[in-house]
């Protein structure tokens, strides 16, 4: 393929860039190599085969930074429970007796559901190798966090460390990180061997519930006998000793976060992942997003998976969570669903926007208005898709 030039009615290419009429010139490697500022940039510097798009909106594709996509299988037979201990249950009911192929099917549909609602990249927890086997070679872009708990049993790690030290299946669109599962499965012993070298990045579910932020102050909780008995120290003090807060670090959910210091999560480039559906499902508590975001600490979004929310549409999550934050306008909006994410998985300059450089992962809307307000707010109908400069074909299953 060679160097083509994509046109719409609307150009975006990241929160703060929206150009009428503009263009992005993606080369046969399927990345951006040139952004055309309006008609005039258009004209002049246009290569290759000009694609017009028409009257819709091209835009960077969404990125999904937390979800579990094994688990789509799981939709609607999980119920949340008075407390957390009885969903874990409950999922871990629902789990027993499903196969590897199961597991695979439930990827796939996954990110069947991801693609046709525009997203394009997704940091993917995998437990059970089943998303490594699947995506890589699929056509959504991933980065899949091999998820890792011991309980604090000895043998159990060794055998996870064996695991994740084993060579990994390449693919063009796949990288992978680390997933150590909360804080409250995972031991010292193995975050300080996760964390010994490598810059992969990292995804830890972080005080998603009451009963854990109980947990890790050393009260008693629904947690007591399900779970390690309580740590010194906190999660945030644990990750940090093991030096995992060098990397890419991600929180997932931060929904009792107590008294820690933002400028400490911001020191470090720590990202929050926040899952408004799933949030919402379970029926929290009010996120409370300002107090990061005032403090610069990025907020990503997530879906979390189909055991615990209702759909995989990050049109949904960025649309609820406006909702949920009037404050938070258009651009701060798309910024979460887009770079924020990218920065959470060690993929900034890469995914999440349309600059010279990143890959040329890109969706067509149809909508109307101002591009930034129609995407965030309502569910703006998704067109077309590409990943790497490549169309997905919607209808017909997205493999290969
Ligand atoms: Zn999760």
């Amino acid at each position: 393929m060679a160097a083509r030039t994509y046109t719409a009615r609307q150009l975006v290419v990241d929160a703060q860039q929206v150009h009428a009429g503009g263009g992005v010139v993606v080369n046969d490697a399927g990345e951006v190599v040139a952004v055309l500022e309006g008609p005039g940039a258009l004209r002049r510097r246009a290569e290759g085969e000009l694609v017009d798009l028409g009257e819709g909106v091209l835009a960077p594709g969404w990125v999904n930074a937390h979800v579990h996509l094994e688990l789509t299988g799981l939709e609607g037979r999980v119920e949340a429970g008075e407390a957390f201990p009885d969903w874990i249950r409950a999922l871990l009911r629902e789990r027993t007796g499903l196969t590897d192929s199961d597991f695979e099917d439930a990827v796939r549909d996954g990110a069947k559901r991801l693609l046709v609602g525009g997203t394009t990249t997704v940091g993917d927890v995998d437990s059970t190798g089943a998303a490594t086997r699947v995506l890589a070679q699929h056509q959504l872009r991933a980065v899949v966090l091999r998820e890792v708990l011991d309980l604090g049993d000895a043998a159990r790690r060794e055998e996870l460390l064996a695991q994740i030290n084993a060579p990994l299946v390449s693919g063009e669109r796949l990288s992978f990180g680390i997933s150590p599962h909360a804080g409250y499965t995972v031991s010292d012993e193995l975050l300080s061997a996760l964390g010994g070298g490598g810059e992969q990045p990292v995804q830890v579910h972080w005080n998603e519930t009451k009963e854990e932020a109980d947990w890790e102050r050393g009260l008693s909780s629904a947690f007591d006998g399900l779970v390690m008995p309580s740590p010194q120290g906190t999660t945030l003090e644990r990750l940090d000793r093991a030096g995992l807060l060098r990397r890419p670090v991600s929180l997932v959910h931060a929904n009792y976060p107590g008294e820690v210091d933002a400028s400490f999560l911001r020191e470090r480039g720590v990202s929050i992942v926040h899952c408004p559906g799933a949030h919402a499902w379970f029926g929290r508590a009010p996120f409370d997003a300002s107090r990061w975001m005032t403090e610069g600490v990025d907020v990503a979004l997530g879906t979390d998976s189909l055991a615990g929310n209702e759909a995989l549409d990050m049109r949904l999550e960025v649309a609820a969570f406006r909702e949920a934050h009037p404050g938070v306008g258009p651009e701060q909006a798309f910024e979460v669903a887009t770079r924020a994410g990218a920065r959470a998985l060690g993929m900034e300059g890469r995914v999440g926007e349309l600059c010279v450089g990143a890959h040329a992962d890109m969706v067509l809307y149809d909508c109307e208005g101002p591009a930034l307000e129609a995407l965030t707010s309502g569910q703006p109908q998704v067109q077309r898709v590409w990943v790497a400069g490549g169309e997905i074909s919607l209808g017909t299953g997205c493999t290969p």
